[in-house]
């Protein structure tokens, strides 16, 4: 008898690969403001502006691209000449047409579990790119459901789960973040297994004594879940 009923995996660097893509976009983002600023200062001014900015435009590339602006805008103390606006809009189209890069054994995994148990997805970010990505990613026949939640707290999940009728003891959530797809899951009572991925925005990350109060297991590699179930 399978241990749970439903198995909903993360999806930006837990399916696909995504933190690098951002960090390479504020390393853009800095070397074309850095006429105003040091790189790293201005890394460091972009990150409170976008985390400043999440309760009114939530996450994805279009937030950041919009925190972009504005911190160029204050950069450049209101002087922002266009040819830069235009420059950093460039950069967000290029992260929403970036080819998906999947995480090594997705398929393979997706393939074997999708037999036992139902699988869904759930994301943060914008719902246009997440749909677009799962779409072209090529995996989107694995997923019985696809949601796309505007922040992972606890009341997001346990809306989720009442939504589609899933008890939290049949519920298994699988992602890289220990914020957001590890510690919510758990506080409603279902299970987790983290999967780091070797990136993490600074974000995402929890001190380590708030982990350690936490019972969940980790694995190194997606592929070793299988096994693991
Ligand atoms: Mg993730």
């Amino acid at each position: 008898m399978a241990k749970y009923k439903v198995i909903a995996f993360d999806a930006d660097d837990t399916l696909w690969v995504n933190e690098p893509y951002f960090r390479e976009a504020e390393d853009q983002f800095a070397k074309l403001l850095s006429i105003y600023e040091t790189e790293n200062k201005i890394q460091q001014e972009l990150y409170k502006v976008i985390t400043g900015n999440i309760p009114l435009y939530g996450y994805g590339v279009k937030s950041c691209i919009l925190s972009m602006i504005q911190c160029a805008t204050e950069l450049s103390n209101n002087k922002l000449p266009a040819t830069i606006t235009k420059q950093i809009l460039e950069i967000g189209k290029n992260m929403l047409t970036k080819p998906i890069e999947l995480l090594p054994g997705i398929v393979e995994v997706l393939e074997t579990l999708s037999k036992d148990y139902t699988l869904i997805v759930l994301t943060k970010g914008d719902l246009l790119d997440q749909e677009k990505k799962l779409e072209r990613s090529g995996l989107l026949n694995y997923f019985h459901h696809v949601e796309v939640m505007s922040e992972k707290n606890p009341e997001g999940y346990q809306r989720v789960l009442n939504h589609l009728d899933i008890a939290p003891k049949d519920f298994l959530m699988i992602g890289n973040s220990l914020k957001s797809d590890i510690l919510p899951v758990l506080e409603i009572g279902a299970k987790a297994i983290h999967v780091p991925f070797h990136s993490i925005w600074q974000f995402e990350t929890v001190a380590q004594e708030v982990m350690d109060i936490h019972d969940y297991p980790t694995l190194s590699s997606i592929k070793k879940i299988v096994n693991f179930l």
